[in-house]
């Protein structure tokens, strides 16, 4: 029997090639669903030294927490989550039924029937976004001190959004810097962020622009919702451009909330007037594979400033 015969045919056959394919064998392992990767050792060295380079411009006075990749269902339909991407939620569901419809759940899969009709969904989603739990933390909290709260937060995120180009993950790190204030304080933290995130794409040897963006709401409503976010410059995006100048790849975002957060979970200030809040969100794997897209697939023959930025020994070359 010729084997060969039987062989699928490589996927990148079947879909027109990309420039970032090129990295695929390099940086990830196929893991069956398209933007779900196992990550190489190579690429997980470089997602590790862009996180200690994103520390070391962590601001003095802010609170470390890290969130795991799932959230509370309630507190992210709260938020409002569901107004604007429905499309891209997911949710975890179990088998949450009696031993004996669980049982008869298993046994209609192993006669090779359809047990995830049994399914129902749990009390947690897959958190979209790192900064989502800190809101209802800080609210829980009390008043607002005057100066405010700066946190660093950190979770794997998913999105409904399959692809197979390399910068469109289902499964993704996100790191963020949040402020909760006074509108004055959270204003000026992005836009210290916006300058201070320029000065770190710079050191790393990355083409960038930032620009004023919107989020990809979902339906005609929310085609609304992106027009007024652009109007109110609430949205600004580094961008760099991996696969073309015309369609650039955000790899970073500095976002100006106004009162959402702070009216929708009541986090006030000594006079009771809501919290503003801000967040710059740093796209983990789009940066490390901006990376290796801007400097090549060996890191040995990366830059000598941007491997000493990002702590390279010296000696490896
Ligand atoms: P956003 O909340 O949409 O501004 O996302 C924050 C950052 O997360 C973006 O600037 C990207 O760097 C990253 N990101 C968002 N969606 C994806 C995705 N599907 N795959 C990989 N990274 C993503
Ligand atoms: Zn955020």
């Amino acid at each position: 029997m010729n084997l060969a015969m039987f062989a699928a045919p490589p996927q990148s056959a079947s879909r027109p090639s990309d420039p970032l394919d090129h990295l695929t064998d390099l940086l990830f392992h196929e893991m069956g669903s398209p933007g779900v990767y196992g990550r190489t050792a190579l690429y997980e060295d470089v997602v590790e030294r862009l996180a200690v380079l994103i520390s070391r411009h962590r601001e003095p006075d802010t609170e470390v927490m890290r969130f795991p990749p799932v959230m509370n269902r309630a507190q992210l339909e709260r938020s409002g989550y569901l107004k604007s991407f429905p499309n891209l939620l997911g949710c975890v569901c179990g088998l949450h039924g009696t031993d004996s419809e669980i049982h008869a759940a298993v046994s209609r899969f192993e006669a090779g029937g359809d047990w995830t009709q049994s399914l129902s969904p749990a009390d947690l989603v897959l958190s979209p976004a790192a900064c989502y739990p800190v809101y209802p933390i800080a609210a829980s909290r009390g008043p607002m001190p005057a100066g405010g709260w700066r946190f660093d937060v950190a979770a794997d995120c998913f999105r409904r959004e399959p692809s197979h180009h390399l910068d469109r993950l289902q499964s993704f790190r996100m790191r963020e810097f949040v402020c909760i204030g006074s509108p004055d304080q959270a204003f000026a933290f992005r836009e210290r962020w916006i300058e201070r995130a320029q000065q770190i794409a710079r050191d790393l040897g990355l083409t960038f622009r930032v620009d004023d963006a919107s989020d990809p709401f979902f339906g005609r409503v929310g085609q609304m919702m992106a027009l007024s976010q652009k109007q109110l410059s609430l949205k600004f995006e580094l961008l760099v451009p991996l696969r073309s100048e015309e369609q650039p790849t955000a790899c970073m975002s500095f976002n100006y909330h106004r009162e959402h957060f702070g009216a929708t979970w009541g986090i006030v200030d000594a006079a009771g007037e809501p919290a503003h809040t801000a967040c710059v969100a740093f796209g983990m794997d789009r940066l490390a594979v901006a990376m290796f897209h801007t400097h090549g697939g060996n890191t040995t023959r990366w830059p000598t400033a941007v491997r000493d930025l990002l702590g390279f020994p010296r000696n490896d070359r």
